[in-house]
């Protein structure tokens, strides 16, 4: 039955990948590389595998050496296709292992993106927090593939290579959001469920993406309910106990101004929905969610791409971090505080604090 499908499914996603996300990001701001603070870089962390400290008992952190900067800022990492090879809005296969791997190397430890909205940002100290996020279900970030008569991950898609490389490095965490539409999610028409209920059971995450990929500037209030509603209810009926409740905006397009509050919650057929974060296409670093900056309804995200006509993706931000450590959220290890050097302290708005204590020190 698999195999039967695989050349139409196969020219579906093709043309449904060429239907989908042609519109171009707006560049929000360009990196300002080398105007940052040069505070020298030590205690980069490296390879060592360590498991996360359990929260009960926190040791104390030498701060001159870890430098803990819970007011830094945080990228959220855009896909779209993952397959055979590079485009403006594809990444190869091996290209995505290389991207897990220089994450690693330099420091970089996976979180949702619920929790990094929530600020409930759990890494080891001396660690920055990276968001994964994939846009419009395509079959390479998760197909399934038949072997010996038995389904098996893909070893070659997103969701194959993230847990080969999640088993390898265990702290480097598994989190993940995928931004689907319909009809078909991941394109394999027999295994949504599968696939659904699979990643929900390794902690990954689904998003709306709207029911059809529709541009959500050309629609009034019943069409933006309809397509945010229809994809949470279509969602619901594979996973009754899951909530939607994070949308990635097709072509980067919001609503009208007029139907916005719709964007971030509304009622579909009798059924509410809500998004508690709305990503833009971007090419920025998130602020920190403690940042008086921080809008969790156009929360900005970098490509993931090396491509070398593209200033704002992810190396470039790496290459940024990499030369200015100070701009770079590296986390205290401590979920229960807010650890920030004094000279970032007036970035921090005191009413996203919630239950944490704020912890300020001087940089020697
Ligand atoms: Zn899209």
């Amino acid at each position: 039955m698999i195999k039967s499908t695989t050349v139409i499914l196969i020219i579906l996603s093709l043309l449904l990948i060429a239907a989908a996300c042609t519109a171009p990001p707006q560049p929000v701001d360009t990196p300002t590389p080398g105007t940052g603070e040069d505070v020298p870089q030590s205690g980069t962390p490296g390879n060592e595998e360590q498991q996360p400290q359990g929260n009960d008992q926190q040791e104390e952190i030498d701060l001159q050496a870890v430098k803990p900067n819970e007011a830094g800022k945080i990228m959220i990492l855009m896909y779209h296709v993952i397959g055979d090879s590079e485009g403006q809005w594809s990444r190869r296969w091996d290209n995505f292992e290389k991207d897990l791997e220089v994450l690693y190397d330099k420091g970089y430890r996976l979180v949702s993106l619920g929790d990094y909205v929530s600020n409930n940002i759990n890494v080891e100290a001396g660690y920055t927090p990276v968001v994964l996020t994939f846009d419009d279900g395509t079959q390479g970030q998760f197909n399934i593939i038949e072997k010996d008569g038995r389904l098996e991950v893909d070893p070659k898609s997103a969701v194959g290579i993230l847990e080969n490389f999640h088993q390898k490095h265990p702290d480097f965490g598994l989190e993940a959001t995928f931004f689907v539409y319909y009809p078909i999610p991941f394109r394999q028409k027999e295994l949504v469920e599968y696939k659904f209920k699979y990643l929900v059971e390794k902690g990954m995450d689904i998003g709306n993406h709207t029911y059809g990929h529709a541009n959500l500037g050309t629609l009034d209030a019943d069409g933006v309910q309809f397509q945010l509603g229809k994809m949470a209810a279509e969602t619901g009926k594979y996973l009754p106990d899951y909530k939607v409740n994070t949308l990635a905006l097709p072509y980067g397009a919001n609503s009208k101004e007029q139907y916005r509050e719709y964007v971030y919650e509304g009622v579909y057929e009798g059924v509410k929905y809500q998004n508690d974060v709305v990503l833009l296409v971007g090419s920025n670093p998130a602020p920190s969610p403690v940042d008086g900056k921080f809008n969790p309804q156009r929360t900005p995200r970098i490509r993931a791409t090396d491509d070398p006509t593209i200033s704002t993706g992810m190396y470039d931000w790496i290459e940024h971090f990499d030369d200015n450590p100070h701009d770079r959220y590296i986390s205290d290890g401590n979920p229960n505080t807010v650890t920030v050097p004094r000279d970032m302290e007036d970035r921090v708005d005191a009413s996203r604090l919630g239950d944490k204590k704020l912890n300020i020190y001087d940089l020697e």
